[in-house]
């Protein structure tokens, strides 16, 4: 038996026989007091099998008048949970997706060529080289990953292939971070901007409607990292710095937090996080391609259910528009602080491959001290965690060398070998 305001709840195993056994449940994956996760999610193949559940259905045990007699929400809601727990543990630790945009007007204009031939998973960049009598011919480099997204793909399939499957684990104590990486003009931030507001919408969905009344909310926050400083995006770049508390975890001290009740609100937040983010000295896109981006939105829950009782963390999503990969070569540039800034932003890049390689061979030691990027995103990298990477990709010939190194670093980062293909 366990108390929840006050109501005496019957635990699962002493009522109804057709209830499952709780204790084949990990229960390290569930918010705390989370009554709905507390059955089971029905067979797979029973979903695939098109099978209606009716309110008496063996797999919840439960029907629709003991579940209000008890307190639970009613078998609708127990079955839109379960089949959330069947997607989520179908959930990959770490994805790694490809996307190509189109050639731009500048491009089209010079009659560049498209030199990406792309498949469901797989990619083949086409590079011409010189021999030594100066005739050309064409090297093929082919790669394999989890998805590759070509330039016809809309950012609602991106959203779709990438976040939407890890938005039901958030509530289950799950840690994930999407990122994007690739070469200024890749379409980073036109890939990760309309992310987050999609994902506010499925989340708020989720607190809405399926744990209504359970004392979940959900938290906004946005900053970056500048030459291995961090700055809040919504407090006009107010210097932050980090700390860590007595159990190892990451605190950024005066980072602003909102709380989101509506869309709306998000989306003014992105814009003026992203307006503050590319108002530097030195221009807007010179500046936003030497940060990493950061915006988390958080999951809590406050102890009891209720409003009035501090809220803690139950699971966070971090969306990461990383700094143009190429300014981490510029470490021999004219300029020193050029130079520190190229040095600081290939340290981080290293350091988060690192960390990514880590988590996908359940190494125990997470290198995340390497950099501050993975300082900060230390607690996205330990307990349950999951990762997607998008890779951006431009498709034009004057691209090529850039293109490459995009993909040997999602490569290296998960490496999905396909027997007898010829691979990079
Ligand atoms: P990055 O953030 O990597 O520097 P941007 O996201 O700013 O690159 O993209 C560069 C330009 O290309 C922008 O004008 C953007 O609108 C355009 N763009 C990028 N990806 C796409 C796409 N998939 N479809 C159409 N336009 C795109
Ligand atoms: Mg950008």
């Amino acid at each position: 038996m366990r108390q929840k305001n006050g109501e005496e709840l019957v635990s699962p195993n002493e009522s109804s026989p057709g209830l499952l056994d709780l204790h084949s449940f990990d229960t390290e994956l569930l918010p705390e007091m989370s009554v709905p996760c507390l059955y089971d999610a029905p067979p797979v193949n029973n979903f695939s099998r098109g099978r209606s559940f009716d309110d008496s259905d063996p797999y919840f045990g439960i029907n629709k008048q003991t579940s209000k007699a008890r307190g639970l929400p009613d078998t609708s809601v127990l079955k839109s949970i379960a089949a959330d727990n069947v997607k989520a543990s179908n959930v990959a630790k770490i994805k790694v997706v490809v996307r190509k945009r189109p050639l731009n007007k500048r491009e089209l204009a010079k009659n560049d060529e498209d030199i990406i031939e792309t498949s469901s998973n797989s990619l083949v960049v086409h590079e011409t080289k010189l021999k030594v009598d100066l005739t050309e011919y064409q090297e093929k480099h082919e790669f394999v990953f989890d998805a590759v997204l070509n330039e016809e793909v809309s950012n609602d399939e991106v959203y779709r292939e990438t976040v939407e499957p890890i938005i039901p684990i958030i509530f289950q104590r799950t840690k994930a971070t999407c990122f994007a990486y690739g070469q200024t003009g890749s379409g980073k931030t036109y890939t990760m901007k309309p992310l987050p507001l999609r994902a506010v919408r499925d989340i708020l969905r989720l607190i809405h409607h399926t744990y209504r009344n359970q004392g979940f909310q959900l938290f906004f926050s946005f900053f970056e990292i500048y030459g291995g400083k961090l700055f809040d995006l919504l407090s006009d770049r107010k210097k932050l710095c980090m700390r860590e508390d007595g159990k190892q975890q990451v605190c950024i001290v005066g980072l602003q937090e909102y709380r989101v009740v509506d869309v709306e609100i998000v989306k003014e937040l992105i814009e003026r996080g992203n307006a503050t983010r590319s108002t530097g000295t030195t221009g807007a896109n010179e500046e936003s391609s030497r940060s990493h981006a950061i915006l988390q939105l958080s999951v809590k829950r406050s102890v009891d259910g209720s409003e009035s009782k501090p809220a803690r963390l139950v699971g966070k999503l971090s969306f990461i528009d990383l700094a143009g990969s190429e300014r981490g070569a510029d470490t021999t540039d004219n300029d020193k602080q050029t130079r520190m800034e190229g040095a600081e932003i290939n340290k981080s890049l290293l350091a988060l491959k690192e960390c990514i390689r880590a988590l996908d061979n359940d190494q125990g030691h997470i290198p995340f001290r390497g950099s501050k990027l993975t300082e900060v995103l230390r607690d996205s990298f330990v307990g349950n965690s999951r990762t997607v990477m998008i890779s951006c990709i431009s498709p034009n010939s004057g691209s090529c060398e850039h293109t490459l190194n995009t993909l040997r670093y999602a490569d290296r980062v998960k490496s999905l070998s396909r027997g007898n293909i010829k691979k990079d």
